[in-house]
């Protein structure tokens, strides 16, 4: 009984994160999770984000100087741009097929590289209206 229970709180937060816009934080998910069941705690959510993480179904953007690590369910590779005003994450679409190959780490000549990430920071168009 007690594994059915897991399933379905997994489930639920799948859903949640699914039809969710963007980049949520961990905080965003645990609140559209507790509008649909209040009894599902936040301990529990944040474990199951970090399972589905493992499987590969989401992805967590670590974060960026302040705010909190977000999640992303595009799994299409990509990377993300940040508004340093308003903290909006956006997607960023930059080919670089056979520019890491390139990529020299100074004092390891033979370092193996298993992922990677990279934050373009800037203002939004949004942001740089109001100033
Ligand atoms: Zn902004
Ligand atoms: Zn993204």
């Amino acid at each position: 009984m007690k594994q059915i229970r897991q399933t379905l709180q997994k489930e639920v937060t799948y859903n949640a994160i699914m039809n969710m816009m963007g980049h949520p934080t961990a905080e965003e998910v645990y609140k559209a999770v507790h509008e649909i069941s209040p009894h599902i705690s936040k301990a529990t959510v944040y474990r199951n984000l970090s399972a589905l993480e493992d499987k590969g179904v989401i992805r967590r953007i670590p974060k960026l100087g302040t705010g909190s690590d977000r999640y992303d369910k595009n799994m299409v590779p990509h990377f993300h741009a940040k508004c340093k005003l308003c903290g909006k994450i956006f997607d960023v679409m930059l080919p670089l097929d056979g520019v890491l190959e390139k990529a020299k780490v100074m004092d390891d000549e033979n370092f193996n590289l298993i992922s990677y990430q990279l934050i373009l920071e800037g203002t939004c168009s949004e942001c740089r209206l109001k100033e």
